[in-house]
């Protein structure tokens, strides 16, 4: 059996064509544009990529961008200063803080700063509140993005035994409370779990958010489960260029699983389209 390859790149752009249809009616019927505020501290090379994907992502469906770049000299209570700004301004719906943030400024602290209703990420302990206590609020991307990608393959995930390995907050956790609102039976492993691979191999559902390069192996996958790859790895490549690879090893799992996504293309495209979605959820929801 081979597994079903799940297409990141276009559920992403399904979702991107619901986003851009239901903001030229906002547009249409109330006037409105949202606005998605990205704050960029220092320059990281990998964070510059993402925030230059975002905007123009944004933009593409007809939202606007604001970006804002502080120098990695930049102190806390400058990045909390303009948090405290955005908040403010009636024209920014979303404001998204790129993450890692120099080592100086404490990322808690900034994500606790910014008005949980323009939370796009879903990090503030408001949203992570809501999302564990079932109530509405704005989900972490990478998250909502995964469940979206299961249910593509599988709409209706009651019932299923799902085992999400990682306890991030960012990734992890919320995956598996999504998933407990899906009527899944959750498991969440992490590094301290014995038996591994015994636990994953009772899953229906695989999520893999662990950050080590082909860890899941395909003899712990039951045939025919779906499996989720969050994980993002650079390994060296032919020619001394490198690669990016998942958490599971895809030749192998590829052989056993009844749907697998890829890395590249599988759950990273979806971040930004969740992304987009939640700035129109966040600009719908200030304006009630
Ligand atoms: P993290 O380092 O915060 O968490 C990793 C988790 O893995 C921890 O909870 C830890 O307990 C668990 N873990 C570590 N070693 C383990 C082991 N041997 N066995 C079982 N569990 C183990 O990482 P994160 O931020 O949650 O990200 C995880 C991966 O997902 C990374 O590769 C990251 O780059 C990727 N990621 C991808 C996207 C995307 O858009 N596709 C977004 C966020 C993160």
């Amino acid at each position: 059996m081979t597994a079903r390859i799940i297409d990141g790149k276009e559920r992403a752009a399904e979702v991107c064509r619901m986003v851009t249809d239901a903001v030229a009616l906002l547009k249409v019927e109330r006037g409105v544009v949202p606005g998605l505020a990205v704050v960029l501290v220092g320059d990281d090379p990998a964070s510059q990529v993402y925030v230059r994907n975002k905007a123009k992502q944004t933009l593409a469906c007809g939202m606007r961008s604001l970006e804002h770049r502080l120098p990695v000299t930049a102190t806390e209570a400058e990045v909390l200063a303009l948090v405290g700004v955005l908040n403010r301004d009636p024209g920014v719906d979303g404001i998204l803080v790129q993450l890692p943030l120099p080592k100086h400024i404490a990322e808690a602290a900034v994500i606790e700063a910014i008005d949980p209703g323009k939370d796009v990420d879903g990090f503030h302990p408001v949203n992570a509140g809501r999302l564990a206590s079932n109530a509405p609020g704005l989900v972490p991307c990478t998250p909502l993005g995964c469940v979206l990608l299961a249910k593509s393959v599988m709409p209706e995930l009651r019932g299923l035994e799902a085992v999400v390995i990682g306890r991030s907050n960012i990734v992890g956790k919320p995956v598996a409370q999504l998933l407990l609102r899906e009527d899944c039976t959750v498991t969440i492993a992490h590094s301290r779990t014995r038996d591994l691979p015994g636990i994953v191999r009772r899953a229906d559902l695989v999520v893999a958010a662990v950050g080590r390069p082909g860890m899941v192996r395909g003899d712990w996958i039951k045939p025919g489960a779906i499996v989720i790859d969050v994980g993002i790895n650079r390994v060296p490549g032919e020619g001394g260029k490198s690669r990016l690879v998942g958490d599971v090893a895809f030749g192998e799992a590829v052989a056993v699983a009844g749907a697998i996504t890829p890395v590249p293309g599988g759950v990273g495209p979806m971040t930004i389209a969740c992304l987009l979605q939640n700035t129109l959820t966040a600009a719908k929801a200030r304006r009630g």
